[in-house]
């Protein structure tokens, strides 16, 4: 049975919803050479030799695996979202993109997190492309976070940029900080959710997206 940790981020005082989505510490970035150093120091902190054969190019796979990781830092959400196409001939039911794979990365032991958002909107006039839904969520995902913060800066760009009649975000992630150290929780699944507009305004809206989604698909929970 897995864990479920829901998370209200409509709950007062919730953090996560000041965002941050400067290319922060751009104007600082290190030299590529001083990042590997870097890597260097912690091969030696775990306690190996990084001169020895086998960990001579790890310093060099690591920089470029983070240049991938953490691609979201040189990229515009907005940027993604501003092609939108306004000839949806009278369409004005909900879009629902569910299952969107990401891996992020949790700012607080730069641990894996893996899992899957639900985005769903309810147009006003203008849609998007479907990939750029997913490529919403890999900016936001490809960089350090938080969960309650992914999904809120997931929810919130499609809400601001997009102009829709409502937003609703679900996310199901999977933390490598807590499945591999700490309290050790193989199956345990954190759950955060966002709704915008009608999503929130309206339980039927909010109700048929939950149903869309089908976050209770018998065997699915498991094989993030
Ligand atoms: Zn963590």
């Amino acid at each position: 049975m897995n864990t479920l940790v829901r998370v209200d981020l409509q709950a007062p005082g919730f953090a996560g919803a000041t965002l941050t989505t400067s290319r922060s510490g751009a104007a600082e970035r290190p030299t590529r050479a001083e990042a590997e150093q870097a890597v260097k120091t912690l091969i030696r902190w775990a306690g190996d030799d990084p001169t020895r054969e086998g960990l001579i190019e790890t310093p060099a796979r690591v920089v470029r695996a983070y240049q991938q990781w953490f691609a979201g830092y040189q990229q515009d959400p907005a940027e993604h979202l501003r092609r939108t196409f306004a000839e949806v001939a009278g369409y004005d039911e909900m879009v629902v993109m569910r299952d969107i794979f990401f891996q992020s990365h949790c700012e607080h032991h730069m641990a894996p997190i893996s899992g899957r958002a639900h985005v769903g909107y309810l147009p006003h006039n203008k849609v998007v492309g479907i990939s750029k839904l997913v490529r919403l969520v890999q900016v936001f995902a490809r960089r350090l976070q938080t969960q309650e913060k992914m999904t809120a800066q997931i929810a919130d760009t499609l809400y601001d940029i997009l102009a829709p009649q409502g937003v609703a975000v679900v996310v199901e992630g999977r933390h490598g900080c807590m499945t591999s150290r700490g309290v050790e929780q193989q199956s345990a699944t954190m759950l955060t959710s966002r709704m915008l507009g009608v999503f929130r305004d309206r339980p039927e809206t909010r109700e048929e997206f939950l149903a869309a989604i089908n976050l209770d698909r018998a065997g699915r929970a498991p094989r993030l």
